[in-house]
């Protein structure tokens, strides 16, 4: 039995100043895939998650979430309510906070940001931040301040903080991004950890990392704002289409 559709993106377009980013988009995600994206720069990847999360607005098109709400007609707050968090290629987090106030400002429920580091965290609180703890491997950080991690760990608190917000679907852009190879690989076993309980869209260049992340799922390929292709990452990498629009390209050109 087919289990439903998360996310369905139907006919999306946007431009920007005559550009067209993203061109008659069709996109379509079961619960707990764990879906990597691919394709060169400009392909329209980043402008993608914009439009799913309400930080751009398409020119047309809809985007069903769970069969039944098109995000296009719902605000930024609201469709980060609906359990959509994105983490930018960047980590944003509370630099001059803890790991453990960072998950703790990023709770659910939270009394408004800055209330919940001046009431005593609840027993429930406690234990859920010790659990994403345990499953970004920062247990042994709780009480250093973020800015003073290392760039890995950074990112492994930023995916902590997504599921803090109990996030159904995490929107992740170029995670290995200035990453060494072993904390590549490490944020890939997160992603794994994490994939079946949470539905994830990872957008990454790194053809190691997306062959760890994607053995037995599927891969998409956009080009030009389009999906070029989908299927395993070795069907994507032998495909010609895929080839050609890499070529000339050859720090991202995929390899076998
Ligand atoms: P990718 O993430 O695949 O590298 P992007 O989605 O960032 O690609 O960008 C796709 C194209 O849309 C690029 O040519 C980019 O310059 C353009 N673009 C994206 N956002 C904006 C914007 N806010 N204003 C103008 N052009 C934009
Ligand atoms: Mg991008």
């Amino acid at each position: 039995m087919r289990k439903p559709l998360l996310l369905a993106a139907e006919g999306l377009n946007k431009s920007f100043a005559g550009f067209h980013a993203i061109r008659n988009l069709n996109f379509y995600m079961e619960e707990g895939e764990l879906r990597t994206v691919i394709g060169p720069n400009g392909a329209g990847k980043s402008t993608f998650l914009d439009l799913i999360t309400g930080r751009t607005r398409p020119d047309s098109g809809t985007l069903f979430w769970k069969d039944e709400t098109d995000l296009t007609r719902l605000n930024e707050y609201q469709i980060f309510r609906a359990g959509i968090g994105r983490k930018f290629q960047t980590p944003t987090v509370y630099i001059d906070h803890t790991v453990f106030e960072n998950l703790l400002l990023s709770l659910e429920g939270a009394r408004g940001v800055w209330a919940n580091l001046f009431h005593r965290p609840t027993k429930t609180q406690i234990d859920r931040i010790h659990e994403i703890l345990g499953l970004i491997q920062l247990s042994a950080k709780a009480d250093t301040k973020a800015g003073a991690l290392a760039h890995g760990q950074k990112q492994w608190l930023e995916i902590g903080m997504l599921l803090a917000q109990n996030a159904k679907l995490l929107l992740v852009d170029e995670p290995a991004a200035g990453l060494t190879d072993e904390e590549t690989h490490r944020t890939g076993e997160l992603l794994l950890s994490l994939a079946g309980r949470h539905s994830i869209i990872v957008i990454e260049h790194d053809m190691v990392f997306v062959r760890q992340i994607s053995l037995g799922r599927k891969v998409t390929v956009l080009h030009q704002g389009s999906v070029l292709c989908e299927g395993s990452a070795d069907e994507v990498q032998n495909d010609e289409r895929v080839i050609e629009v890499y070529l000339g390209r050859k720090h991202v050109r995929p390899v076998n």
